[in-house]
């Protein structure tokens, strides 16, 4: 039976690197896998998955309107799919995870999804609690605060390196940078600072 997984972590944890490995891995074996990525992400090029590490790969861009279980279908009838990876599986909405499980359960493909715990305010992302409450299998990716704990939480930084404390949960087109933290230096910089 194939299953749902969610890979989780805060940011910078080798989330895409180890997409792309797997990916790899099936396709190396003659598999055929198909990779999602949310259009959201304009960081790198379109359609593509990118890791630190320069590993890349052609994805598919996926909205918050896409039928994610209906492309899957459709794909799978042309060709038989043996694995689908979802990028930046944090910003899939409830529906899309529940599509997620549909292809797990009713076309047998197994789902391996990628995503950040949380936003900047320690707030869960609504594809990632989905996701936590759903999946079959959950995995950690692990990375480290400055101080050598593991880092659970992400904090956003401006252009003068201070953590912003409010705003909207996706940022898009801005300077502003990312830092994974272990909860206790999250808590003094983002909860313990007044709201500005
Ligand atoms: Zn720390």
């Amino acid at each position: 039976m194939a299953q749902l997984y969610f890979y989780y972590s805060a940011m910078n944890a080798g989330k895409s690197t180890s997409l792309l490995q797997s990916a790899y891995n099936y396709r190396e074996r003659g598999m055929h896998v198909s990779i999602f990525t949310a259009a959201i992400d304009d960081r790198y090029e379109v359609g593509k998955v990118t890791s630190r590490i320069g590993l890349q790969a052609e994805a598919t861009l996926y909205t918050n309107d896409d039928n994610l279980f209906k492309q899957v279908f459709n794909s799978h009838r042309q060709k038989p799919l043996d694995c689908v990876f979802i990028d930046e599986a944090q910003f899939l909405t409830k529906a899309q995870v529940k599509q997620l499980v549909e292809i797990v359960d009713e076309l047998d493909i197994p789902v391996l999804a990628y995503g950040l715990r949380t936003d900047f305010l320690g707030e869960a992302f609504v594809g990632s609690h989905y996701l936590m409450a759903w999946a079959d299998k959950l995995t950690e990716l692990k990375t480290v605060c400055h101080c050598g704990r593991k880092a659970t939480f992400v904090v956003r930084m401006d252009e003068q390196g201070q953590a912003v404390t409010a705003g909207d949960q996706v940022e898009i087109g801005g300077n502003d940078r990312y830092e994974s933290m272990c909860r206790k230096h999250f808590k003094q910089l983002v909860w313990d600072q007044p709201r500005t």
